[in-house]
């Protein structure tokens, strides 16, 4: 991939939520060269923006910093519509294990190109990914083709408590996983990350989560795991352990600012108080909690206690969709029957989105608003349709409430323009439907399915 142009590329016209430390909303032109924001000049007594040489013309839209989702499960793309109305364990058991299994190399880059597309388009420009256990490396090159910002991971499950199909042994798991980060953390100009991704703390051992911790800090990794997500996993930890599964995270060292955690639903008062004095990263995925039940997340509680929340859609079978605008809205929807209207504002909702998932991945200084000195990780958003107007309402509570995935117009990431004028640049989306059904069709009939 050609490294980002260092002539300068001016979007030009739009009305710019800067998500800055003040949270400025600017009218202005933006100046992008070599991957970064070179300029943020306000229109006003400027003149008109056709002297800029090149341009993408942004007039009449929003633009936004690229949403950062911290967790999803590219290679579980394929399997949208095949594990729907299941209670979490039967999820897993019954669908999502055996349909990982069969997975090919083949079969994981078409699902990593398929959701990657999705994210694109619906103005997604970064992503912390949990692959699954084999074939990784073809999530990485499907990433590195289309142009998506990814954090992502090989799923490690060696207790002997996980089925045949995935289950690996200690030093195998820990060696493939430090054979990918060596080859991938700081790939494609930085633009790929690794992060060591236990599953969840009942299909690892004590040994390999210590391991992690250990490599993730050699490496400046992340480490990506779900926990707290219902109360049979947190009965499974207890028993098997005698502590509460945050304490035990913690005490293995899966806590702190390298540490993204998805769900926390059933983190108790306890918990996110050592959440929040470790700087741990909680990832809210409020579709997957509705759709397996497992239930509300106290996030307001979380936030008001200190702690560091991003959000995610998780994977495509308990979701449907990997629509961050979704996540955003339903994020501050979910709270408020249980603590009043006033539970979680759309403005927390959008730095959640952004400067929350940035800071999830460890990208905070680089990605998560718009800034002289930040990656050119942009959305521009047509909000002039039925649903985004009246236009003088507020432009935060029309990007949280009433936008969608379908309003984005343009996406870039690291400077290049992967999205234009609704269309994705960087891959054939006819192919991709073709391939992705093609390897979907051979996995459920694997499967049985
Ligand atoms: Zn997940």
């Amino acid at each position: 991939m050609p490294s980002p142009s260092s002539r300068s590329l001016w979007l030009t016209g739009a009305r710019v939520v800067t998500m800055d430390a003040s949270r400025r909303v600017l009218d202005a032109d933006i100046e992008v060269r070599n991957g970064l924001i070179a300029a943020v000049r306000p229109r006003a007594g400027r003149g008109r923006a056709c002297t800029r040489p090149r341009t993408l013309d942004c007039n009449g839209l929003i633009l936004i910093p690229g949403l950062v989702q911290a967790h999803i499960h590219l290679c579980q793309t394929l399997f949208r519509g095949l594990a729907d109305d299941l209670a979490l364990e039967d999820w897993l058991a019954k669908r999502i294990w055996p349909l990982e299994a069969a997975h090919t190399p083949d079969s994981i880059y078409w699902s990593a190109l398929l959701g990657a597309a999705e994210l694109l388009l619906g103005g997604t420009t970064a992503i912390l990914d949990m692959e699954t256990v084999r074939h990784t490396e073809a999530a990485f090159g499907a990433l590195e083709e289309i142009g998506l910002r990814a954090t992502a991971g090989k799923c490690l499950m060696d207790a002997a408590t996980n089925p045949a199909g995935l289950r690996e042994p200690t030093d195998r798991a820990l060696q493939e996983a430090a054979d990918l980060c060596a080859r991938w953390h700081g790939a494609a100009d930085g633009r790929l990350r690794y992060c060591f991704a236990p599953r969840f703390a009942p299909s690892c051992t004590g040994p390999l989560l210590r391991a992690v911790s250990d490599a993730a800090e050699r490496t400046g990794a992340v480490l990506h795991t779900h926990a707290a997500e219902t109360p049979v996993e947190l009965e499974l930890v207890k028993r098997a352990t005698g502590q509460d599964e945050i304490a035990y995270l913690e005490s293995v060292g899966i806590s702190g600012a390298r540490a993204a955690l998805a769900h926390c639903v059933w983190a108790d008062q306890d918990a996110i108080g050592r959440l929040a004095r470790a700087g741990t990263n909680v990832v809210h995925c409020p579709s997957s909690n509705l759709k397996l039940g497992s239930g509300i997340a106290p996030i307001p509680e979380m936030l008001a206690a200190g702690c560091h929340v991003a959000l995610g859609a998780d994977g495509a079978p308990c979701n449907n969709r990997l629509d961050g605008f979704e996540e955003m809205r339903l994020a501050a929807l979910i709270q408020k029957p249980r603590l009043g209207p006033e539970a979680l504002p759309a403005a927390k909702a959008l730095e959640l989105a952004t400067l929350g998932g940035a800071r999830a991945l460890g990208l905070e200084h680089e990605i998560g608003s718009i800034e002289v000195g930040k990656r050119a990780d942009l959305v521009a958003l047509d909000l002039s349709g039925p649903h985004g107007q009246p236009a003088e309402a507020d432009l935060v509570s029309r990007l949280v409430y009433a936008a969608r995935a379908a309003d984005v117009r343009h996406v870039m990431v690291d400077g290049r323009v992967v999205v234009r004028s609704g269309r994705l640049l960087t891959a054939d989306l006819e192919e991709i439907r073709a391939k992705a059904n093609a390897a979907a069709r051979r996995l459920r009939r694997v499967v049985g399915l």
